[in-house]
């Protein structure tokens, strides 16, 4: 299983402005050489490597292996717009948005992310540093940092190609790394069903119920601010906005990566598997006043859902993905379906045999008898696409 990894580079000045300058002119050979693709047609690494390469490492002063990444970019850019281009993204072939995206040549932004190979970049786990290929000759000792756990999983597990990207200022190496799955634990003991909701973030079928309230607002706070910050349209208000949406999101993380942890432990301990509801699902179904639907596309569902699917993976443990269709307003125990089962937000009452839980509990124990369904009838969970992002 592939994951990625991201740590944050500690650069001294001197070293930050080196990755500065071998970042923009990565990006500038990499847009010219987008530029000859175009006009020569030549989009293809061994074509367009003809036509670049030499002029490449002369003028931009780059080493053999980082030329042949930016033609590589290029190329991969061109296959991007190529694809999105059929897929309609761009509108149907003679409109004008789909002449003003296929008609000029890619260009990259100065400070696009830059693929680094094994001989570009070598990682000493023990010193916590890497040494990295610039511009002006080789960095050695430029410190890293991380969580203990993803530092880990980078030591164990790293494999290939690491991105170099620069973010607010700020320096990071995004590494993949391939992670051995565990055994998969064929024989579950039932499943834990996990309801993904707003007030409350995760409820699971055992009654453990990890809330929102808090989360929810100081997020509430944060968005005000950036509002705030936005209506103001300077400079300086445009850049603390950012700050904090880079807050927020790595708030959210943190938290999905604690409650995903504990319900895969438990799961794991109890030798159970996981129940889930399809994700598209939660969006879709989700009839919610204003205030709560601003809540529900904010928060990250599909990052919830994804750091549970890979943690469990890598425990062994099964993942049932059930169709969320009725779960809320379904009784757990008599499975009468009705709008009128649910007389507010966090009740559930079931109008025929009298069953009254908490709403969202109630749901998690009608996933958990839908995953342990889905798991003995062998049928197919349709597990959407993840990308896993530690
Ligand atoms: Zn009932």
């Amino acid at each position: 299983m592939k994951l990625v990894v991201r740590v944050k580079l500690l650069p001294t000045p001197v070293q930050a402005a080196a990755l500065e300058a071998t970042l923009h002119a990565c990006n500038q050979a990499a847009t010219w050489a987008a530029g000859v693709a175009f006009e020569e047609n030549a989009r293809r690494p061994l074509e367009l490597r003809k036509h670049a390469y030499a002029e490449i490492r002369e003028r931009w002063g780059l080493g053999a292996q980082a030329a042949q990444h930016a033609i590589k970019k290029s190329c991969d850019a061109y296959t991007t717009l190529k694809a999105n281009l059929r897929s309609g993204r761009y509108g149907r072939p003679g409109t004008k948005r789909h002449a003003r995206a296929s008609g000029k040549p890619v260009v990259f932004r100065p400070e696009a992310a830059q693929p680094y190979d094994d001989r570009m970049l070598s990682w000493q786990h023990q010193a916590r540093t890497v040494s990295i290929w610039t511009t002006a000759g080789r960095l050695k000792g430029v410190a890293f940092t991380g969580q203990a756990e993803q530092l880990e999983v980078l030591a164990a597990h790293r494999r290939g190609e690491s991105d170099l990207v620069c973010q607010g200022g700020k320096w990071f190496l995004i590494a993949t790394c391939e992670i051995p799955e565990g055994d998969l634990n064929t024989h579950p003991d039932g499943f834990l069903g996990v309801d993904l909701g707003i007030a409350n973030i995760a409820v699971t079928s055992d009654g453990e119920r990890h809330c929102g309230r808090r989360i929810n607002r100081k997020r509430e706070q944060d968005r005000n601010l950036r509002r705030k910050l936005q209506k103001r349209n300077t400079k300086s208000a445009k850049r603390r906005a950012k700050k904090y949406a880079g807050k927020e999101a790595r708030r959210n993380k943190d938290i999905n990566h604690k409650i995903s942890k504990r319900i895969v432990a438990e799961a794991e301990r109890t030798g159970r598997g996981i129940a889930l509801e399809t994700l598209t699902g939660i969006r879709e179904r989700a009839r919610l006043r204003k205030p709560q639907r601003v809540k529900i596309h904010s928060w990250p569902f599909a990052q919830l859902g994804s750091f549970i699917a890979y943690k469990a993976k890598r425990a062994g443990v099964p993942v049932v993905y059930v169709n969320p269709a009725y779960t809320s307003q379904e009784c757990s125990k008599c499975h009468h379906t009705a709008r009128g089962n649910r007389p507010s937000q966090a009740v559930f009452s079931c109008r025929v045999c009298g069953f009254v839980e908490h709403a969202d509990h109630n749901a998690s124990h009608n996933i958990r008898q839908r995953g342990w369904m889905v798991w003995v009838c062998g049928a197919q969970s349709t597990a959407p696409e993840l990308t896993l992002i530690a």
